[in-house]
Formats: structure tokens, C-alpha cells, sequence
């Protein structure tokens, strides 16, 4: 099975749904599904790397864990479990073929065919479970990671857990995270960082943020509407084993323009330094010492060329028997 090419993106050529491998164009919804007309869809984005042992995705059970956590809030109840989730995961990306790639895993509300229902109660909808997989670059731009890029913040609070739990990766959530980004893009920026409903710093439209100041890391805590992003985690635990101080506490808006240093941390950004808020240069204007030592160290844990923290299975290699058969089984966090 070879990969697809649309417009040279590398796609992988099969699907998973519902339990089964199917072609890419015949991943089809109706027009009238449910998720369509009213957000109902928890998804996730998983990185798999190349390393010398072959195609590993980066911990795929964590990710897998928080699309079951967010389909759990929204009360989807799907028939596959974690291990099951994540063996697709693995197929998908060693029958395609794919050297490096994103994954998109999403559970929705689809739509029955024989018995429509389409007001907004979910619960008549059948649960729909897909995985596609397809070779996504630089989410800033290739240069982004070593120049940094110019943000502004954001005049879109984002949305309170109270409203829209920032624990679940919703689809409905990205309703705000895109008044985020089209404002960042139309203003002349890379991306935007809202603050939360208190004014204090949250994140931005897809990406955890940190400040480092006196050599010490910041990061808002997981009370300030944030997504609890898996690369976040994985910089705080790779931060830990280095001995740098982490402060999981609010930030004021201005303490960004006076940060020493500023970085997104995300799957699709990886670790990308920030070097502007709203036109004030941050630091010197370029990638700090202490974002480049933590990029250096995940990408080399990404590629395998290092272990992760306290030796952690943070990769799944996908050619890899014994990975795949416990594919999903270790405990996670
Ligand atoms: N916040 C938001 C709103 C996101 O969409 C993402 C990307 N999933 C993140 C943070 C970073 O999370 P992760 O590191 O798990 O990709």
C-alpha cells in the first residue's frame, strides 16, 4: 500500500472507521450529520517520527487517553477501547507506508440514515470513530523553529471550562481557537495568544505557551482554560530531569513583553520560540538559550536518539512486533 499524493502532500491511502481500513475518498459524512451543524466531535493530533528503528509515534497512548478523556465529557460512548484505538493508530501509519507523519484521530456524532434526527439533542446519533494520517510540515513555517515567530494577543478571550471544558479536545473548542488565528493572520502575526476570562494569560489557538525568566520556566497552570497539551507535559518532564526550576502559575499579559524568553510548545508546533508580542520584541528578538537546549533535547527524544525522562515508552515503533502488540498497554499519564 502506497501513499497518496494530493497536491504533494503525502496522504496515507487508507482510513480506519469504525473498526475497518477504508480508501481515503470513501471517508465520506452526510451533509446532515450531527457534528457538522452543532461541533459534536472530540479529536486528537499525534506526531509519528522517523528514528534509525523505523516510522515511532510520539506518545500515542497519552494521546489516545485524551481522545477517550474529551469523548468521555461529551458523553460519546464508543465500543472501541484504548488498546484497539491505538494498534489502528499504528496501522494506518505502517501500512501506509508513512516516514513521518500527523495523525488525526476524531470520534463524532454522525448521522443515522434510517432514522434521522437533526436537532440538537446528540443522543439519537450514532458514534462515529475515523483515524486518518497524512505528512504535515513545520506547523509555523521550517524557519519558524529557529527564528521564532510574531504573535499578538488575542482580543478573544478564550472560552471558560465552565462553558466548554478545556480538558476535552472538542471540535467545538476551535471555534474560538480560529477568531484567534484569522485576527493573528489578518493583523500581520504568525498566531495569537488569548488570555482567559481573568485577563491572565491562557494560550494560544492550538499550542501551550511558557515564559523563562531568570532561568526559570512558567507556564500557565491547567485552572487557566488550557488545554493539558501532551508536549507541554513532555518539556516540563524533559525541564524536570535538567534541573530547571517550573512554576505552573497565572501570568499577567505583560509579563510576556518582559520575558527573558517565550515559546509554544504543541504537537503540530512542536517547540517554537516566540520572538514578538504585539510588535514588542521579547528577550533579543530570537531563540533563547534555554527554548533551544529544550528543543534539542525533544527533538532528539522524538527520534529516538535519546531516552525519554526516567526512561518513559514514549514511542511506539510502528514496525516494531513487540511495540505493536503492546501498543496502548503502558499506563500513560
Ligand atoms: N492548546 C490547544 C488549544 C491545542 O489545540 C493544542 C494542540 N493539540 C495544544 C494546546 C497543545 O497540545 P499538545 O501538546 O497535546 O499537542
Amino acid at each position: 500500500m502506497s501513499t497518496k499524493d494530493v497536491n504533494t502532500m503525502k496522504i496515507a491511502p487508507k482510513i480506519w472507521r469504525n473498526g475497518e481500513f477504508i480508501n481515503w475518498d470513501e471517508a465520506r459524512v452526510h451533509v446532515m450529520t450531527h457534528a457538522i451543524h452543532y461541533g459534536s466531535s472530540v479529536f486528537e493530533g499525534i506526531r509519528a517520527y522517523h528514528t534509525e528503528r523505523g516510522t515511532a509515534v510520539f506518545r500515542l497512548t497519552e494521546h489516545i487517553q485524551r481522545l477517550l478523556n474529551s469523548a468521555k465529557v461529551y458523553r460519546m460512548d464508543t465500543t472501541y477501547t484504548r488498546e484497539e484505538i491505538c494498534l489502528a493508530a499504528v496501522e494506518i501509519v505502517r501500512g501506509g507506508g508513512m516516514d513521518e507523519c500527523y495523525l488525526r484521530p476524531i470520534i463524532f456524532r454522525g448521522l443515522n440514515e434510517e432514522k434521522p434526527a437533526f436537532g440538537v439533542n446528540p443522543f439519537p446519533n450514532p458514534i462515529e470513530c475515523y483515524i486518518a494520517a497524512w505528512d504535515w510540515g513545520k506547523y509555523l513555517g521550517e524557519e519558524a523553529l529557529e527564528t521564532g515567530v510574531d504573535v499578538c494577543v488575542s482580543s478573544w478571550t478564550r472560552t471558560p471550562s465552565n462553558s466548554l471544558p478545556a480538558v476535552a479536545k472538542a471540535g467545538a473548542n476551535y471555534m474560538n481557537s480560529q477568531l484567534i488565528k484569522m485576527e493573528a493572520i489578518l493583523g500581520g502575526f504568525s498566531e495569537g495568544i488569548a488570555l482567559d476570562d481573568r485577563g491572565m494569560v491562557s494560550e494560544g489557538s492550538g499550542e501551550n505557551l511558557f515564559v523563562v525568566n531568570n532561568g526559570k520556566l512558567i507556564t500557565p497552570p491547567l485552572g487557566a482554560s488550557i488545554l493539558p497539551g501532551i508536549t507541554r507535559d513532555s518539556v516540563i518532564q524533559i525541564a524536570k530531569e535538567l534541573g530547571i526550576e517550573i512554576q505552573e502559575t497565572t501570568i499577567q499579559r505583560a509579563a510576556l513583553y518582559l520575558a527573558d524568553e517565550l515559546f509554544f510548545t504543541g504537537t503540530a508546533a512542536e517547540i517554537t520560540p516566540i520572538r514578538s508580542v504585539d510588535r514588542i520584541t521579547v528577550g533579543a528578538g530570537k531563540r533563547g538559550e534555554i527554548t533551544k537546549q529544550l528543543q534539542d533535547i525533544y527533538f532528539d527524544v522524538i527520534h529516538g536518539k535519546r531516552p525519554a525522562p526516567n526512561d518513559a515508552p514514549w514511542l511506539t515503533y510502528v514496525n516494531d512486533t513487540e511495540e505493536k502488540k503492546t501498543a496502548g498497554s503502558s499506563s500513560g499519564s
